[in-house]
């Protein structure tokens, strides 16, 4: 087991729990993170997001949302507090931040990629709200385990059991609650630690109050030993050893459930659920000690999985400090201090500040200036950090997002971050010649922090581009540009990002043949197109047998393709889901030139597209609204002649959940649209679900730009 050494501590790798907390927006993330960072003792005082003044929100316009993107992962100690805990020492928890609003999902991706467990904040009076799903089912796909904060107790309607259904019924998780409340809305007094059948009442609301350990009350004693049972059940079901005794009637010591429960929660198959009020200062302790006894350490999970540079062999990097240095960035970030941050989590060996690492994605090697642990209002810098460390390093040059650091003797690939291609795009103009260079600077470090928001220029009109996940996510990295860069510029409206297929299969020839004096240009080939599923992209088939056309030109005519599909044949959209596969040609022994088929290739996918029934699509957007009975109607009816088509509706509380599918072209400034139709009363939430065929009349509009 190796050991972690920073300049003033000493911990061992099974003592780090990389973690994110994972949530809607508005379930309370941010608060949550402040009373974590707070009790862990590394901030000095506890901000309130309503005042915007808080220790992770630190750029300016996230305080006037209230949304939490930066500062990718934060360092704390913590040991647990309350007996009975499976660990009794000082533990490391690097916390890592993930975004709340679903626009930078790309974010949440990158920072699943890298923890080992995650916290879940639900609102215990709006449950599982859509998003929430959504996260959870990526959670799911990166093999997240995670416990589950029930937050807001305190809250009018707040409604413990019925959170617990939804996280059933719709994350169909199943859950162990460890932590039992006391009291709901504004009797909400505190927990029962269901396993240890002991009270922990907080008796003010006041910053850093301090909870006393007291006996079950008396009004509550048979619905906690009822849930004490199921809780002993669902453990038990999950280790033979301990089933066996519990059916034989005698009860494993709370020792041996929570090393069961341990071991459930890493193989995902429970869920601990506790639950408190971030706000009111209630229940985070609890779950802090939950962080440490229930999710893993970096020593707990697989080994990171890659390949070997250039080639498809698989091979994976174990943690072990004494293995070759393997991590990968997960985060860039411009830093006011020190300039760029990149911020790395190791999987194995150890690195050191002054040393020489390899890029292998990029088959750079970059010297690495200075290791620094970040904590919530300092910096410390380190000389070395090792496997299940999360660092950042200053100095790197050449790293993006999502590439692998490691050993130039013992490289590797690992398995990058994959981000979803942006749906909508907008002009901006800068308003002088000053403004147009700072801009340049701006846009390209926000495309370097943030992989999901490409810059392009239009050469046609001679405008830049700038594409997001969404009208809000635009909007912030243009206000970022204003603040942060002081650049002035026109913004044009958001336009859909509309992209192109083929409804069939079609065969179609390419021919360059120019052979007018001189040397001339012979290319030739045989192209069949062919549709594939939505969002397979694209696919190059190589059945040439026989050597119709000589193995070197047909990278180039590969090259032709890629290039033909970025312009569709319809409105010049990029075409996606089709199967290309070249099949036949002929070649000149003397003209024949890479140009020459490159060319040929391009006019053969041109024909073939012509011929294969092309079609636009455009993104839909997934759309769910939560709004007051009495606009239902309204609501539904404008959804309807937006081209949506309403999915289902649901009760919640006293308000209608309506769920349906929009397409994006049809959704622009929709919040203040449904915000005007309904008083202020109602609240949307959308995210990418598919791209789809636009039916023709719109597709008219479309070619001849009248949309937007
Ligand atoms: P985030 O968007 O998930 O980061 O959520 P915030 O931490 O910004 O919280 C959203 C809102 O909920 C803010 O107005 C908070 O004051 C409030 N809030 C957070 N935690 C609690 C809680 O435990 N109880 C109540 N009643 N409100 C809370």
């Amino acid at each position: 087991m190796g050991t972690v050494k920073t300049s003033h501590r000493e911990l061992p790798m099974d003592k780090i729990r990389n973690i994110g907390i994972i949530a809607h927006i508005d379930a309370g993330k941010t608060t949550t993170s402040e009373r974590i960072l707070f009790y862990t003792g590394k901030s000095y005082k506890i901000g309130d997001i309503d005042e915007g003044n808080t220790q992770m929100d630190w750029m300016e316009q996230e305080k006037e949302r209230g949304i939490t993107i930066v500062s990718a992962a934060t360092t704390t100690f913590w040991t647990p507090q309350i007996p009975g805990s499976l660990f009794t020492d000082e533990h490391r928890i690097n916390l890592i931040d993930t975004p709340g609003h679903v626009d930078f999902t790309a974010e949440v991706e990158r920072s699943l990629r890298v923890l080992d467990g995650g916290v879940t904040v639900l609102d215990g009076e709006e449950g599982v709200q859509s998003q929430s799903e959504t996260v959870w089912r990526q959670a799911d796909k990166y093999k997240v385990p995670r416990l589950c904060f029930v937050n807001k107790m305190d809250k009018l309607g707040a409604n413990f059991q019925h959170t617990l259904d939804d996280i059933h019924e719709k994350l169909g998780a199943k859950t162990a609650v460890v932590a039992y409340p006391i009291g709901a809305e504004n009797t909400f007094r505190g927990v029962v630690l269901l396993l240890e059948r002991k009270a922990l009442i907080w008796a003010g609301d006041e910053t850093g109050a301090k909870y006393t350990e007291e006996d079950i009350p008396a009004d509550i004693k048979d619905e906690v030993e009822a849930e004490r049972a199921k809780l002993l059940e669902s453990i038990c079901e999950t280790d033979d050893t301990l089933l066996e005794k519990y059916l034989s009637g005698e009860e494993p010591t709370v020792p041996e459930l929570k090393k069961a429960l341990r071991a459930a929660t890493i193989a995902y198959k429970l869920v601990p659920i506790y639950c408190g009020s971030s706000l009111r200062n209630k229940g985070v302790q609890p779950l802090l000690d939950g962080v440490v006894d229930y999710l893993p350490s970096p020593m707990d999970v697989p080994p990171a999985e890659g390949t070997l540079p250039d080639s498809e062999e698989k091979t994976t990097r174990a943690p072990d400090v004494k293995g070759p240095f393997a991590g990968l960035a997960f985060k860039i970030q411009a830093d006011p201090h020190v300039g760029k941050l990149t911020y790395v989590r190791i999987y194995s060996g150890r690195v050191d500040s002054g040393s020489y690492i390899y890029n292998a994605t990029r088959d750079v090697t970059e010297r690495v200036g200075r290791l620094l642990l970040m904590h919530a209002n300092d910096r410390e810098e380190i000389p070395f950090a090792e496997a299940g460390e999360i660092v950042a390093i200053v100095g790197l040059k050449d790293t993006k997002t999502g590439d692998t650091l490691c050993d130039k003797d013992h490289p590797v690939v690992l398995e990058g971050i994959s981000f979803t291609e942006p749906v909508i795009s907008l002009a901006i103009e800068p308003k002088t010649k000053a403004d147009q260079e700072k801009m340049g600077i701006a846009l390209q470090r926000l495309a370097e922090e943030d992989p999901t928001f490409k810059v392009k220029s239009n050469h046609e009109t001679g405008q830049t581009l700038i594409a997001g996940m969404g009208e809000l996510h635009l909007e912030v990295l243009v206000d970022r540009m204003k603040r942060e860069f002081k650049v002035d510029a026109n913004v044009g409206n958001p336009q859909v990002a509309y992209k192109e297929t083929i409804g069939k299969e079609a065969e179609a020839e390419g021919k360059y043949i120019r052979q007018s004096g001189g040397r001339g240009q012979y290319g030739h080939c045989f192209l069949r197109i062919k549709p594939l599923g939505r969002g397979e992209g694209y696919k190059w088939v190589n059945s040439i047998v026989g050597g119709a056309i000589p193995r070197e030109f047909i990278p180039a005519i590969e090259k032709g393709v890629k290039e033909a599909l970025e312009n569709g044949v319809i409105a010049g959209y990029p075409l996606v889901d089709i199967e290309v596969e070249l099949y036949d040609g002929s070649y000149h022994e003397v003209d024949s030139s890479e140009i020459a088929f490159k060319i040929a290739g391009s006019m053969a996918l041109q024909s073939a597209v012509k011929a294969a029934a092309p079609i636009i699509l455009e993104p839909v957007m997934k759309l769910e609204i939560t709004t007051p009975e009495e606009f239902m109607g309204d609501v539904i009816g404008d959804v309807s002649s937006k081209r949506g088509q309403v999915l289902g509706t649901a009760q919640r509380g006293n308000v209608r959940v309506i769920t349906a599918m929009v397409p994006l072209a049809e959704l622009s400034r929709y919040v203040t649209i449904l915000r005007s139709m309904t008083q202020g009363r109602a609240s949307s939430y959308m995210e990418m679900s598919h791209y789809e065929p636009v039916p023709g009349n719109i597709a008219d509009k479309i070619i001849n730009k009248e949309t937007n």
